[in-house]
């Protein structure tokens, strides 16, 4: 058993359809809570989800796995396997208090409730069947009212804790007043509103005694934001249907005052499987066994750890959305600091493999993977060694 008055307690937030892309280089700016956290500690700026869809890619932040052994392979249908453990079914061996409030599809059924004392779900608003806006306005309001009230209930009633939060905020537009479109897109005035919500929401967390864990799901495809870069994808707005960079990049954050440094970057390649092992190398907890992820201490500046498990790293990446409509046109692929490549899970017709050389194009806008099959050949042998890894080592460059 820990001890409660030196152990330090747990926030982990998710913030669905936060691309890297749209964190860092928002035309209009201005993500003043988001941008400070920043400051407070560590910001891996190449980091990658799983997957492009939300179920599957939250499982892997909760578990440290990929798809093909948690279990969750698409976003809705699936639950957690029974042989992996989740983040808050450790902590509570170590006697943590576990809270979850989560939205969109990650209902109770997904399994992702295990280990939680108490698991909040709250419907997400265009799940809905009434669209009139008013009533939208209503439940808006309600949600939001019972994210003050869980964060009241469990920051007061002392640690150490566990809150795991998902924001939806990104999908529900639902605003208080129906302002004038001032920017590109409605995403962008849905990111400025939850930045605020975002100051609230951090204006309860000490940080002195609080690890805190930042991150999006997935990135997010807008159009109005991204036609020029990427004029080719079909969708108004859309994740789920690819593996492009847009998609999987996502910002991570992580807080830990007197651990961690503060305002300090790294730029390898890292990914949310890794957010698990961390947080179980900080809290002293070793894992039940082998993980595909790593401590992602060893890939700080200076660190003292070995710092060559961060390096030359090969990143499975899934694209398994709803949007796809069959699992026959899912697409799997693999990424490292160079190169990406990707090819269907199944037999979807008028669909090849492709590589994209990211240094020279990083919107992945042109398939080279006719000029490069010897690269295209080396990283699908990568690939099969990570789905045949079952349960342990890193994926690393042949
Ligand atoms: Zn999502």
């Amino acid at each position: 058993m820990i001890d409660v008055l030196s152990t330090k307690n747990l926030l982990l937030l998710t913030i669905d359809c936060l691309g890297a892309d749209k964190f860092w280089n928002l035309p209009s700016g201005g993500l003043d809570c988001l941008h400070r956290l920043e400051t407070l500690g560590v910001t891996f700026r190449r980091a990658f989800a799983t997957t492009s869809s939300t179920t599957p890619s939250i499982a892997s932040i909760l578990t440290g796995e990929y798809p093909f052994v948690h279990g969750i392979q698409s976003t809705r249908g699936w639950s957690l396997s029974p042989r992996v453990i989740p983040l808050a079914e450790y902590l509570k061996t170590i006697g943590y208090k576990t809270y979850a409030y989560a939205s969109g599809p990650l209902r109770e059924e997904t399994r992702l409730n295990r280990g939680f004392d108490e698991f909040v779900y709250v419907e997400p608003l265009h799940r809905i069947g009434m669209f009139r806006w008013g009533l939208q306005l209503s439940r808006m309001r309600r949600n939001t009212a019972l994210l003050w009230k869980f964060l009241e209930t469990h920051v007061a009633i002392g640690g150490p804790w566990f809150q795991w939060i998902h924001l939806l905020d990104l999908h529900d537009r639902w605003r208080k007043h129906r302002r004038r479109v001032t920017y590109a897109s409605e995403y962008e005035h849905a990111l400025e509103d939850l930045d605020k919500k975002l100051s609230k929401l951090f204006g309860y967390i000490d940080f002195d005694h609080t690890i805190v864990v930042v991150c999006g799901d997935h990135g997010h495809f807008v159009r109005a934001l991204d036609h020029r870069r990427m004029p080719n994808i079909p969708y108004r707005e859309a994740h789920g249907f690819h593996v492009y960079d847009v998609l999987t990049r996502v910002p991570l954050l992580m807080i830990n005052r007197g651990v961690l440094p503060e305002g300090a970057n790294v730029d390898h390649c890292v990914q949310t499987i890794d957010v698990l092992p961390t947080l179980l190398g900080m809290l002293h907890v070793p894992p039940d066994h082998p993980l595909p992820g790593i401590d992602l201490v060893s890939a700080l500046p200076q660190s003292s750890r070995d710092a060559t498990a961060a390096h030359g790293r090969q990143l499975y990446l899934q694209a398994c959305g709803s949007i796809l409509k069959s699992p026959e046109n899912y697409l799997h692929g693999i990424r490292n600091e160079f190169w990406k490549y990707c090819e269907p899970m199944g037999s979807s017709p008028g669909r090849g493999p492709e590589l994209y050389r990211l240094a020279d194009d990083p919107e992945e806008q042109h398939n080279v993977y006719e000029d490069y099959r010897e690269v295209a050949a080396e990283m699908r042998e990568a690939m099969a060694k990570c789905l045949g890894r079952n349960g342990s080592g890193v994926c690393h460059e042949a």
